[in-house]
């Protein structure tokens, strides 16, 4: 009987054990210190955006700041379309939406929950914290599945190095000489939207522009272009009678046209081409991240001290899958698809060297 400890019940850890568990002559402990994927409960907003639309591996994979490359060799093993199809036969039906995200078609993050943990139907889950892998010294093979930041120093007693962490999918606090941005009011830019809030800007574009530059170093300036400035010229010259203000409330909400506005009541006809330039972008500083709405992690395992069937270079007995590695996405149901796709690839290496040390795959 082969001993296999996952550390960590979240969606990686369940889905991982729900590969694993047909394997004949094995026992699976899954050691959670809470609730079982209760981490699956606010995702996609309580819908769970469970992964997105894909047709090229490198094209999804370039969503990923970090794990682009590592995730190749991953996604070739099991993609988007294995995803669907391993929910479809546990019974979670799927669909997209426009915008290329899949959801459940129950539109519910805790009815997926409840499917998956029905379908697991071997591995125990064991409710214990693991402070050290001391503790899981009966076991041949150990799963780290702790997500992001809990299981690092679990890593690290396994000899691995952690990169970092970094607040990635977050919102950003905004210097205090910044203008007073109105609470609450959302921009549609078409990069995406974004959302003031009460000391700075959060909403999809910010979300991922902290991604792209959650290893920058505060305070650093983002320049985002708000108003197509050929569109806007064209107004201001042929409406030499209305106010500036008043033209800009075309493009951009009311109260933020006012807000960045110092000349909100001049007549366009005043108006110069400088002035005109000048609305083209609206510039922040950024001195913070807003951590508590952290919604990934950037950092984790070094990914160079793990092979492409995410186990340990270090002691080939220790797999990682999921956020605990250094692997982060944008939004859009990239993440969970890296739960997914490492979380398989780590069973279905397991399989194979069980197949290679017994001549037979017991399954
Ligand atoms: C609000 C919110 C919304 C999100 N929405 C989406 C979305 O719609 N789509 C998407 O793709 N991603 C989304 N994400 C990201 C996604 O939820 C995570 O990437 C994903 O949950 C990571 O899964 P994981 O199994 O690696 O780790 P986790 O989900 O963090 O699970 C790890 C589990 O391990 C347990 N654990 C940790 N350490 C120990 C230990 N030492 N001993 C025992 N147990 C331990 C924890 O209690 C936890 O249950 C969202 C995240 C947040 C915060």
């Amino acid at each position: 009987m082969i001993k296999i400890a996952i550390i960590g019940a979240g969606p990686a850890g369940i889905y991982c054990a729900l590969h694993l568990q047909n394997l004949t002559n094995i026992n699976i402990d899954i050691y959670e210190k809470d609730i079982a994927l209760k981490t699956l409960l606010p995702t996609g907003g309580g819908r769970c955006n469970l992964t997105h639309y894909a047709e090229d591996i490198k094209d999804f994979a370039s969503n990923y700041p970090r794990g682009e490359k590592f995730l190749y060799s991953v996604f070739s093993r099991h993609f988007v379309s294995d995803t669907l199809s391993f929910f479809n036969s546990i019974d979670i039906k799927t669909y997209m939406q426009d915008d290329l995200r899949y959801f459940p078609i129950s539109n519910s993050a805790k009815d997926m929950r409840i499917k998956m943990l029905n379908a697991l139907k071997g591995p125990a889950i064991i409710k214990k914290e693991i402070k050290s892998l001391k503790q899981l010294i009966n076991y041949e093979i150990i799963i780290i599945s702790t997500g992001s930041r809990n299981g690092y120093n679990l890593a690290n007693e396994a000899g691995h190095k952690i990169v970092e962490p970094k607040a990635a999918l977050c919102g950003l606090k905004l210097s205090a000489d910044s203008p007073k941005y109105p609470q609450g009011v959302v921009l549609r830019t078409n990069c995406g939207d974004i959302l003031f809030t009460k000391n700075g800007v959060s909403g999809p574009l910010i979300y991922k522009i902290s991604s792209i530059n959650a290893r920058k170093n505060f305070p650093y300036e983002i320049t985002i272009p708000i108003i197509d400035i050929q569109e806007l010229e064209k107004s201001v010259r042929e409406n030499p009678k209305k106010t500036i203000g008043n033209i800009v409330s075309k493009y951009i909400p009311k109260s933020l046209a006012r807000t960045i506005l110092n000349n909100h009541d001049k007549k366009c006809a005043n108006i110069t081409n400088n002035e005109i330039k000048e609305l083209e972008n609206i510039t922040f500083k950024v001195v913070g991240c807003d951590a508590k709405g952290e919604i990934v992690t950037c950092g984790g395992v070094d990914l160079r001290e793990i092979n492409n069937h995410c186990q340990s270079k270090i002691n080939p007995k220790i797999y990682f899958c999921g956020e605990v590695m250094d692997i982060d996405g944008f939004c859009g149901g990239y993440n969970l698809q890296n739960c997914w796709s490492s979380a398989y690839c780590v069973a279905e290496n397991i399989k194979t060297c069980l197949f290679s040390q017994k001549g037979q795959l017991q399954a």
